[in-house]
């Protein structure tokens, strides 16, 4: 299988994209964490994912495998931002890229750079959290006028994307109620949100009501497009209350859309990846990936594909690399799965669990199969 996966066709359903800065160390270990505070004296590096970009990043940059850190980054500079994304990102042997494009936007290259960039088609997902914060920043007065004008940029935004998504579970955790709110409740809940705007006492969306609201809002614009509803799940940074990001209390909802005929797809899921595969497996709308879990794991990107394959069916399975502003990540995201999905099946192969003709299959679903048939591609 190694040989097979090594070329087969990927479509990255969810990634971000690649910063357009040239990094000091301490930037570059800080996109290598979903931490936000570095311990002293220690180093990104000392963990799996440090040794997977020594492994196979820095043979690309010129250097010997398992190059040191300070060359690595030395390296890196001299070659500048653009060259390093254009080397890592542009080799992956990524057909597609869906580019969720609501978070740090001002940071990294648009879709349409890292098109240019990497020489890899790119198309937008929207962040539905994201573009409400935008509309509400947008000089609105009132309530009711932020309500309308949401569902007007949306509505118009959705018609050049390829999916929506959502970060429900950073925002108010999964368990919340899940029902449509009322336009009353939107209308009043939006003054009160738009008042703490402009106290101060507010930051960003996080008000259940009107995240409901554009979930909802979300929801029939995915029905009336024929594209997925992404939900993030599970690891990500520190705003997570883990206990209450588990997918399966958001099954009501999940549901809901079921009968709408929208696809959910389950983004990155790590810890809760069985959870998910339950979803997968109980639900005809529900998909997962394992983004990111793969780059983070490194020599055991096998075990954490290995989960995912334990029972979740191979027409609910998608890849993506869940890149953020480091181009090493697109690289490691495709280099990891195909290594970590050609153990996986060729164990299968070599138990005679499968024929050799039927792993290719289920790797071809998987890769690129299964997102061509939900995004509509
Ligand atoms: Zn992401």
């Amino acid at each position: 299988m190694h040989k097979f996966m090594e070329q087969i066709e990927l479509i990255d359903h969810h990634c971000h994209a690649v910063t357009n800065q040239d990094l000091d160390r301490a930037t570059f270990e800080s996109l290598m964490s979903e931490g936000d505070r570095a311990v002293p004296g220690c180093t990104q590096f000392d963990k799996p994912l440090g040794l997977m970009m020594g492994k196979w990043c820095a043979p690309v940059l010129g250097l010997a495998p398992h190059a040191d850190p300070d060359s690595y980054l030395s390296a890196r500079k001299a070659l500048g931002a653009r060259e390093v994304a254009r080397r890592l990102a542009g080799q992956t042997g990524v057909n597609l890229m869906l580019i969720d494009t609501g978070f740090l936007a001002e940071r990294l290259y648009d879709c349409n750079e890292m098109k240019a960039v990497t020489g890899i088609q790119t198309k937008e997902v929207i962040r539905i959290e994201a573009l409400m914060e935008e509309v509400a920043r947008s000089g609105i007065t009132s309530g009711r006028e932020l309500a309308l004008a949401f569902v007007e940029t949306l509505g118009a935004r959705s018609a050049f994307a390829s999916g929506l998504k959502s970060i429900v579970a950073y925002r108010t955790s999964f368990d919340i109620p899940q029902s449509r709110p009322s336009e009353t409740e939107v209308f009043l809940a939006a003054d009160e949100w738009l008042r703490q705007l402009a106290d101060g006492t507010s930051k960003r969306l996080e008000d259940v009501t009107l995240v409901r609201f554009a979930l909802w809002e979300a929801g029939e614009l995915c029905r009336k497009h024929k594209f997925p509803l992404q939900l993030h799940v599970g690891i990500g940074d520190r705003d997570i209350f883990m206990p209450k990001c588990d997918p399966t209390v958001f099954a009501p909802f999940i549901k809901d859309m079921e009968d709408w005929g929208v696809s959910i797809t389950l983004l990155h899921c790590y810890p809760f990846i069985r959870e998910a595969a339950w979803l997968s497996e109980v639900f005809s709308n529900v998909y997962m990936d394992i983004g990111v879990m793969q780059s983070f794991a490194g020599p055991f990107a096998k075990k954490i594909i290995g989960e995912a394959m334990e029972i979740t069916p191979f027409y609910k399975q998608l890849y993506s690399s869940d890149a953020f502003g480091l181009a090493e990540m697109h690289y490691l995201g495709a280099a990891l799965f195909r290594k970590g999905m050609a153990e996986v099946l060729n164990g299968w192969i070599s138990t005679g669990d499968v024929t050799a003709n039927k792993a290719e299959q289920i790797a071809t679903a998987i890769c690129s199969g299964n997102a061509k048939r939900i995004y509509n591609l």
